[in-house]
């Protein structure tokens, strides 16, 4: 590097040092703050236990957008959450958790976790972890393994069907999106943790950055995709008969 370049490096390490602390300095370190800058202390807890559950801090802050219509939703470019200001306080907690997950995997992945082909890993994970964090998993574990057995019943699972995301789920209407979907994205991590362990779904998302599906599945379990379809659909209707 000549001096020249390193000056200029220098000048722009130092300047995004600034940017991050200045940031800390008036957010004082708030996860989450609503569309007028007000830190929304209440939800902090959940930001901190999401960056525990992944090893990960994430982008503060988090600007929490309060609508009217149902449903929580995400934007990983603005960094914002979107909850129903109408809903009871369990369910925008449970809601946080699962839209702050979704801002994680984008951090993880560099947005890769956005992508169509990866959506129903991106669901199916913050589901798990909303329901970890704030609600009932051991419920939604249950609810998970009854409406995946009869979805790999009538031949609803494979990774050909949930990668095509828009047409296995729907676009995200209330009334018309296959809900299922979700509770179908989140056998396949729980298949990931029964068979390699509780970290494998993170060490899943750290490759997902770098690598495709099939590669990321390869580098995190040793297996194959077409050995882990396999396995997975094997896995559910085992479970379904627990
Ligand atoms: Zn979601």
């Amino acid at each position: 590097m000549t001096t020249n370049k390193k000056d200029i490096f220098k000048i722009i390490s130092t300047l995004i040092f600034f940017a991050v602390n200045l940031n800390n300095i008036v957010y004082g370190g708030n996860v989450y703050i609503d569309q007028n800058k007000k830190p929304l202390l209440d939800y902090q807890v959940i930001g901190e236990k999401v960056e525990k559950i992944y090893g990960v801090k994430l982008n503060r802050p988090v600007t929490v957008i309060f609508k009217e219509t149902p449903g929580g939703r995400f934007n990983c470019e603005s960094n914002e959450i979107f909850i129903n200001q109408n809903d009871p306080l369990q369910k925008k907690l449970v809601t946080i958790a699962h839209e702050t997950s979704h801002l994680m995997h984008c951090q993880i992945t560099n947005n890769k976790s956005t992508n169509e082909e990866l959506r129903f890993v991106d669901e199916g994970l913050a589901s798990i972890i909303g329901q970890r964090i704030t609600g009932d998993e051991d419920s939604y574990k249950a609810q998970t393994k009854e409406e995946s057995a009869l979805e790999r019943d009538k031949g609803n699972v494979s990774f050909e069907l949930v990668k095509k995301w828009k047409k296995y789920f729907g676009t995200g209407n209330i009334a018309t999106s296959n809900w299922k979907a979700y509770r179908v994205g989140s056998s396949f991590i729980y298949y990931l943790i029964y068979k390699y362990g509780e970290g494998t779904p993170f060490d899943f998302l750290k490759y997902l950055e770098r690598s495709s599906f099939q590669e990321a599945l390869l580098k995190t379990t040793g297996n194959s995709e077409q050995e882990i379809e396999v396995a997975w659909l094997e896995y559910i209707y085992e479970q379904g008969k627990i």
